[in-house]
């Protein structure tokens, strides 16, 4: 069975390197919010070309503590996309903030600006876009509105680390970016951890006060934060995992155009092509087919997994069936929720694996 993910598969250097790393947190007698962690936040801010970050226990709480820290809670609205990972909605609601679903742009998946124009009121306070499935797209027309209504920019990055747009990194758009590190995400580490990445020195103070119980000092909590940190174990992790993420990413890169040049459309048709390669970092690759249910079958038979990303919008998960949204509806999610199939594109696969997707693919 080809698989989405083959973290066993990982090279023996790699292995060896994280092993160096968990022994040097076990031997330092250090594990919470110490060395490592300084060392994989300043590393990461200096990839996303911004001046902070913030280790954090993971990519639901980055989103959480993220608007929190911007003073986002009760009674505002955060406009954000139904075809997401559960997460990014929990997260609003968590922070106190009423979501407000958007469509998608049935292209890309992605929020559609023209759906989230629709849904500004005067509570809204942010939009948060999704770099779905690794891509980033049309980022100034985000800063435009943003501007325009006067609210804040967000970015869920979840899924799409080091992908840029005109030469800049993911999170740099917004008045932050947060980062998971899910072992699946493109770098992850080995359980959960996650970042805030901001170009403001006001909200990286606000964030490191908010992930550590709302402390300022020892024993002063002028605000009531949460217990969100990324632990010494998965900060030395990650710094031993990201000297790979490059090499890593230009693998996903290389499945993707074999996928774009052999998949041959027809029952099956691909998502628009990134305008240039280093908008979109393939964290997933993702098909529609209206006969979903028979392709998933063959894919199976013929060796191949395949998942589906995601199969139930945000609004038709049981808390959220009266969330707000675009009161023009959101068509395009639902039709994206009933076609929508991800295949492996993962760095351990080899050309033959891909071969195999490709020909699996095209005798549908
Ligand atoms: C994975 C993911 C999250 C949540 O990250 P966790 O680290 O699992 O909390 C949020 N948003 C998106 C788009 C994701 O893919």
């Amino acid at each position: 069975m080809i698989q989405m993910n083959d973290f066993r598969a990982e090279p023996e250097d790699l292995i060896l390197a994280q092993a160096a790393a968990a022994e040097r947190v076990i031997r330092s007698g250090w594990y919470v919010l110490g060395q490592e962690v300084k060392s994989f936040e300043a590393a990461w801010a200096a990839r996303c070309g911004l001046a902070h970050c913030l280790g954090v226990g993971n990519g639901m709480d980055a989103i959480e503590i993220g608007l929190r820290g911007l003073g986002i809670g009760p009674g505002d609205e955060v406009i954000t996309t139904p075809m997401t990972a559960f997460a990014t909605v929990l997260a609003v609601l968590r922070a106190g903030a009423t979501p407000v679903l958007a469509d998608i742009d049935p292209a890309t998946g992605l929020l559609d600006p023209e759906s989230a124009r629709r849904c500004l009121s005067p509570r809204t306070k942010a939009v948060l876009v999704v770099h779905l499935y690794g891509q980033i797209r049309a980022m100034d027309r985000w800063a435009t509105l943003c501007r325009e209504a006067g609210i804040a920019l967000a970015e869920d990055c979840a899924q799409s680390h080091l992908a840029s747009w005109q030469g800049r990194i993911a999170g740099s758009f917004g008045e932050f970016g947060a980062y998971s590190f899910y072992p699946t995400k493109n770098l992850g580490t080995l359980g959960d951890g996650g970042a805030i990445v901001t170009g403001r020195a006001d909200l990286a103070s606000a964030f490191g006060r908010l992930r550590n119980y709302g402390q300022s000092e020892r024993y002063h909590h002028p605000v009531l934060g949460m217990n969100s940190r990324l632990d010494e174990m998965h900060a030395a992790l990650l710094s031993a995992r990201l000297p790979w993420l490059e090499r890593f990413g230009a693998r996903r890169r290389a499945i993707a155009r074999a996928y774009r040049d052999g998949i041959k459309e027809g029952k099956v048709r691909m998502l628009a092509a990134p305008i240039e390669e280093a908008n979109h970092v393939h964290h997933l690759f993702v098909l529609l087919c209206a006969q979903r249910d028979a392709l998933l079958a063959h894919m199976k038979a013929k060796g191949v997994e395949a998942q589906i990303h995601y199969p139930i919008p945000v609004h038709h998960q049981e808390p959220c069936r009266g969330i707000a949204r675009d009161p023009s509806g959101l068509p395009h999610a639902e039709e994206h929720a009933r076609r929508c199939i991800s295949v492996p594109c993962h760095p351990q696969m080899s050309d033959g694996d891909v071969e195999s997707v490709i020909a699996a693919l095209n005798s549908f």
